[in-house]
């Protein structure tokens, strides 16, 4: 195909522009949607869970530190989409409050439950269990660690991606 005028050049050049800036367009928005629990946090992101005990980006920010006065411990995780803590158990147990996105939840044993913003998750004390996102949202979660004298976490191993995704 050959372009005569330079008119055509121009057009063509325009149409390859607008082309790149559609799907630019597209791939952000895709990005977005793809977490949009992201922009209802409450609280900073925080610093960075290690991989040592989570899969995937999680982020921890502290909001109360159990000192002798309180013996609580309270702050706010948030999962990325995909993101979940390694199996583990709180010697006093734990207490979890949902402010957005949609996440899992399971008790070793039990079916992984779907939690949401709203819930209310009760982990009982030294039971094995663990916590996430669900793959296509974020999870913002406040935790309650009460009676930290006990301990505050013991971590086991990571959640295969087949009890992950099996549900
Ligand atoms: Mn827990």
């Amino acid at each position: 195909m050959r372009f005569k005028t330079r008119q055509q050049w121009h057009r063509l050049w325009f149409g390859f522009v607008l082309c790149l800036l559609t799907i630019a367009r597209c791939t952000t928005a895709n990005q977005q949607q793809k977490d949009a629990s992201a922009n209802q946090a409450i609280f900073p992101k925080g610093e960075k869970g290690s991989p040592e005990y989570f899969t995937g980006n999680a982020w921890n920010y502290g909001l109360v530190p159990a000192d002798s006065a309180y013996t609580t411990l309270v702050g706010n995780v948030y999962f990325e989409p995909g993101a979940r803590s390694n199996w583990h158990t709180h010697p006093a147990g734990q207490i979890l409050i949902i402010t957005a996105g949609i996440g899992y939840h399971q008790i070793e044993g039990q079916p992984v439950e779907t939690i949401r913003k709203g819930d209310v998750v009760k982990c009982p004390p030294k039971v094995r269990h663990w916590h996430g996102a669900s793959p296509n949202s974020g999870l913002h979660q406040l935790y309650i660690v009460p009676n930290t004298e006990q301990g505050i976490v013991e971590w086991l191993e990571p959640v295969s991606d087949a009890v992950y995704y099996k549900q």
